[in-house]
């Protein structure tokens, strides 16, 4: 492991804001950190580098622990979502800056500059002021010149959401080739779910001071463990134990410690499957309610008192009201902790 953190925990005021966290990251790893405003993530990322003290707990780079040591002798490499860049100097400064204070030469920075700003599709903007950039432009910037000091760990808290959705599309594939090219073990925050879910090896998805649940995105996805996951991974249908008998008479086994009154099932839209040509037996519901989104629509559809949210491919022609025969298959359910 690249980065080892172990029970960490942090209170402002007497307010919890981290309780007992454990999180790994690899050598090459790319790790989003995922969850709604205010459940900690800008806190935690703080504290790793070496910007905040945690009130307990332990941190290890490489097994070596990192308490005490400043923010600017850990090396590490970090980018806000405010570009912060300094406006009075060249973007070729900006990317240099670090090396500069390193005491490094002065065509060993002109080297290293221009492979980081051509690394960053940058090549013909070195001259330039940051202020002549647009916001993509200014977080590429920033992105080389964390990049610049060979970091040994990279920190990204939120650097593409203040990005429109294209710019900010292009640079999340470019941001994971970098990274994945250089195998610079990423720990990056985000709020935005489908970032995370295209961008990490491993997601660790916080709520409230907690981590909830980590793993892998399509395990977040298609096994979250409670309803916070299974709402934030995506949509859901999560239907007490009562109505999952009626609608599946063949349930998946509850896990062992989740009481039935804890319990909900949840079931993913695609695994919702309208079916023209339905087997034997299938569940006749009834369309309420369609939403064209290009290659798929979603679809709502009751049956009995049983509202389900279903997903078919667009070349399926559906209208309200229409019956249409649905089926779900015992093993595309997953029971979550209401
Ligand atoms: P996120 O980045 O997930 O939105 P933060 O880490 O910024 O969340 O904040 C987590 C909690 O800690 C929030 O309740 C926030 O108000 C509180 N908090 C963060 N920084 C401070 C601070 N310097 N002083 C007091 N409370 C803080
Ligand atoms: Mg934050």
């Amino acid at each position: 492991m690249a980065l080892q953190i172990r029970n960490l925990h942090k209170s402002f005021d007497g307010q919890v804001a981290l309780e007992r966290i454990d999180l790994d990251v690899g050598s090459s790893e790319f790790v989003c950190l995922l969850g709604p405003s205010g459940c900690g993530k800008t806190t935690l990322l703080r504290i790793i580098a070496g910007l905040m003290a945690a009130d307990g707990g332990s941190i290890s780079l490489q097994g070596r622990d990192l308490a005490g040591l400043p923010a600017r002798d850990r090396g590490f490499g970090i980018v806000f979502q405010s570009y912060s860049l300094f406006p009075h100097m060249t973007v070729a400064d900006n990317v240099g800056y670090g090396l500069r204070i390193r005491g490094q030469g002065g065509t060993a920075i002109t080297q290293r500059v221009n492979e980081l700003l051509a690394m960053v599709k940058l090549q013909a903007f070195g001259q330039r002021y940051p202020g002549e950039l647009s916001g993509g432009q200014q977080q590429r910037v920033a992105i080389a010149r964390a990049l610049a000091v060979n970091p040994s760990l990279l920190l990204l808290d939120e650097p593409l959401s203040a990005l429109d959705a294209r710019v900010r599309a292009d640079l999340r594939r470019e941001l994971r080739e970098v990274q994945r090219s250089l195998g610079i073990p990423t720990l990056m925050v985000t709020h935005d779910q489908e970032e995370a879910m295209q961008m990490a090896d491993t997601i660790v998805c916080m709520n409230q001071g907690r981590i909830e649940q980590q793993g892998a995105p399509q395990a977040l996805y298609e096994a979250p463990r409670t309803r916070f996951v299974a709402d934030f991974m995506g949509h859901s249908n999560l239907l007490p134990p009562a109505q999952a008998q009626r609608l599946l008479p063949q349930l998946p086994p509850l896990p062992e410690g989740l009481a039935a009154e804890q319990a909900l099932l949840c079931l993913r839209p695609e695994r919702v499957r309208l079916q023209p040509e339905a087997p034997a037996g299938a569940l006749q519901a009834m369309v309420t309610d369609i939403g064209f989104l290009g290659s798929i629509q979603r679809v709502r559809a009751r049956w009995q008192d049983i509202e389900l949210l279903a997903e078919a491919s667009s070349t399926l022609p559906l209208a309200l009201g229409q019956t249409v025969p649905l089926h779900i298959a015992a093993a595309d359910g997953r029971w979550v902790k209401a």
